[in-house]
């Protein structure tokens, strides 16, 4: 039999606003346990919540760019559990009138639906430390949205680009910062497996909080894999969640599937319903800035990258707002996306801040550009710009770092070389490539790195070849 794979993903991303969602106390992570907390936020009874604007206006950013559309009306929903971290006794949440709705991500080619996108608060976290169970309630009521997509995509590494794409909307719409690893972008997978062709669905399994785009897709294939074998020796699945182990690359039965009457979701009495007006999305559309795809778009077509620098380039907001502002004032962007991604990005610590201005940047690969300096010197530099701020051409001159254009100087070069490594000379005369690399590289060092490494190429031939 011929199986193929069904999968929507869920994704919780925290919004990026100055306090939760409900109160004003400050929505950061990382802060001392229980710091961050009111009466508001901690359930206290006889409590008003007051609903945060801004993050109203950055689930419809994120609608707007998700291609959805914007509900005039929506409303708040109480989804009733108890559990230590959720102090209300209910999480309030967006049920039967989300926010966004019938909205897709192209993922190159191919739309992925998204069925809703709603706003809710989170809950706190517990943590624990031996026998001992702590609770921390600094995240609850942090603002989240929910971003559920359509059952639409067909395999482990179309989830891994959907997700690719779903981080780099929102970042560059401002909605969230999309921090895996500070819990501010969190997936839960559902998969099915059917005959291929069949209109109808498998049972689905549910694996929860997946840790990077990597094992998401890991899980989606062992996952896959799993339920073919099951319906090969004619077993189906069972309706369940379950849990991603990244060491054994295996998914385990975690608990069987709640239904969702279960949850008791009443309407939140503490609220109206939510009114957008269309002035108010217009006001919204008009401040969205150029998402990822737009402005590869114009590295490819404007600077000439290609998609592997438009990648890279497109990673982080401000890796794309530092080549832009050098792109401006360069004589040739794509020399400039080169310098920054082999050498600026190797340089990069764990928080990815780039310690060289763009202006710099691009006044290194002008000189390169204008054949002042050549590649190495141009590395050196950015070295140096990492370290320290400075003028770079009065650097350039005060410290003699033009490359070494004079045909009889670099001559001389290669003479002394050629004396000096006999051996290295004939090897390069039977035709060792190696032999090449090894004569340039001594030539080079006698031209203290400064050789332009074109002319020293021809002249080496030349004279020796
Ligand atoms: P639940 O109530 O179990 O959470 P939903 O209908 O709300 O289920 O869907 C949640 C997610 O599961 C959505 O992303 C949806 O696309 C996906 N989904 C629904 N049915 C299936 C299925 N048969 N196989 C895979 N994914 C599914
Ligand atoms: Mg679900
Ligand atoms: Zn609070």
């Amino acid at each position: 039999m011929k199986y193929e794979a069904v999968i929507g993903l869920e994704v919780h991303v925290k919004l990026k606003t100055n306090t939760k969602l409900f109160c004003s106390c400050r929505n950061e992570f990382g802060k001392k346990p229980n710091t961050l907390v009111c009466p508001v936020c901690t359930g206290m009874p006889g409590t008003l919540p007051r609903l945060n604007k801004e993050a109203v206006n950055l689930a419809i950013k994120a609608g707007l760019g998700l291609n959805c559309k914007i509900s005039k009306f929506s409303r708040f929903d109480r989804k009733n559990y108890y559990y230590p971290d959720l102090p209300k006794g209910y999480q309030t949440t967006q049920y039967e009138m989300p926010l966004c709705t019938d909205g897709y991500i192209d993922i190159g080619g191919r739309k992925i639906g998204i069925e809703r996108i709603h706003l809710e608060e989170d809950a706190g976290k517990l943590i624990h430390e031996g026998d001992k169970t702590y609770v921390d309630f600094n995240r609850s009521g942090v603002p989240l949205v929910e971003i559920v997509s359509r059952p639409d995509i067909g395999s482990g590494e179309e989830a891994a680009l959907y997700l690719k794409k779903l981080r780099g909307i929102l970042l560059f719409t401002g909605v969230s910062d999309c921090k895996i690893n500070e819990g501010s972008m969190r997936v839960d997978v559902n998969v099915s497996v059917r005959p291929k062709g069949s209109s109808l669905f498998g049972a689905k399994t549910e694996i929860k909080n997946i840790n990077s785009f990597q094992f998401t897709q890991e899980a989606i294939e062992y996952e896959i894999k799993r339920h073919m074998e099951l319906y090969e020796e004619g077993n189906t699945p069972q309706s369940e969640t379950r849990r991603y182990d990244e060491k054994s690359k295996k998914t385990y039965a975690m608990r069987t599937k709640e239904d969702s009457s279960l949850y008791m979701y009443l309407p939140d009495t503490e609220f109206v319903p939510l009114y957008i007006s269309e002035e108010e999305v217009d006001e919204l559309r008009k401040k969205m800035p150029l998402l990822p795809e737009e402005r590869e778009k114009i590295y490819v077509n404007d600077y000439g990258l290609t998609d592997f620098d438009c990648e890279n380039i497109l990673q982080e907001v401000h890796f794309a707002t530092c080549f832009e502002e050098a792109a401006k004032l360069s004589k040739d962007a794509k020399n400039t996306a080169n310098l920054l991604i082999s050498h600026v990005f190797s340089l990069l610590d764990s928080d990815k801040v780039v310690r060289i201005k763009p202006s710099r940047l691009a006044e290194v690969s002008n000189l390169m550009t204008d054949e002042v300096i050549n590649s190495s010197t141009a590395k050196k530099l950015l070295e140096k710009l990492w370290e320290e701020d400075f003028d770079v051409e009065t650097y350039v001159k005060e410290n003699e770092l033009f490359q070494i254009n004079d045909k009889d100087v670099l001559s001389k070069f290669i003479e002394e070389a050629a004396e000096e490594n006999k051996k290295i000379v004939d090897d390069y005369k039977k035709g060792k490539k190696k032999a090449l690399k090894a004569l340039t590289g001594i030539v080079m060092a006698k031209a203290k790195g400064r050789a332009n490494p074109k002319l020293l190429n021809t002249l080496i031939n030349e004279m020796l070849g």
